[in-house]
């Protein structure tokens, strides 16, 4: 089990989100709307994972890329799954070059979200901004 945030702008998507992974038994810790929020909400409540919508309206500057950075900057071990929709590949990959471990492509499917966030769990890696990309897919 693990304590996760949900950060997505969309209230339906993070309704789906915190249904799917409460159902695999964890512990949603909170929401955020925006990435300003977020980083907030991650700094105050030291989740084991976020899922980050890439696509959010911007808040004073901020954005999915900088509340990522952020978050790895103030806890590497923390896991961050991003959330991203068709036609935004060129982002994702830049978001796992910044330390995101994962991303998961709207609309998706409640199974293949439930493996996805397993999988990131039991890695063992590091988020590390100076790594090489590690996207495979
Ligand atoms: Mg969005």
């Amino acid at each position: 089990m693990a304590k996760i945030l949900i950060v997505d702008d969309s209230k339906f998507m993070r309704k789906m989100l915190s249904d799917i992974l409460s159902e695999e038994g964890h512990e949603i810790v909170g929401e955020a709307e925006n990435a300003k929020e977020a980083t907030c909400l991650f700094k105050k409540l030291k989740p084991d994972l976020v899922t980050l919508d890439i696509i959010m309206p911007e808040v004073e500057g901020a954005n999915a890329i900088s509340a990522l950075g952020a978050m790895v900057r103030e806890s590497p071990h923390a896991k961050v799954l991003m959330v991203s929709a068709l036609g935004q590949e060129e982002v994702v990959k830049e978001c796992i070059q910044q330390g995101a471990s994962d991303f998961i492509v709207k609309p998706f499917q409640p199974s293949n979200v439930a493996e996805v966030v397993r999988s990131v769990l039991k890695s063992k890696r590091i988020a590390d901004p100076r790594k090489e990309s590690i996207i495979g897919r």
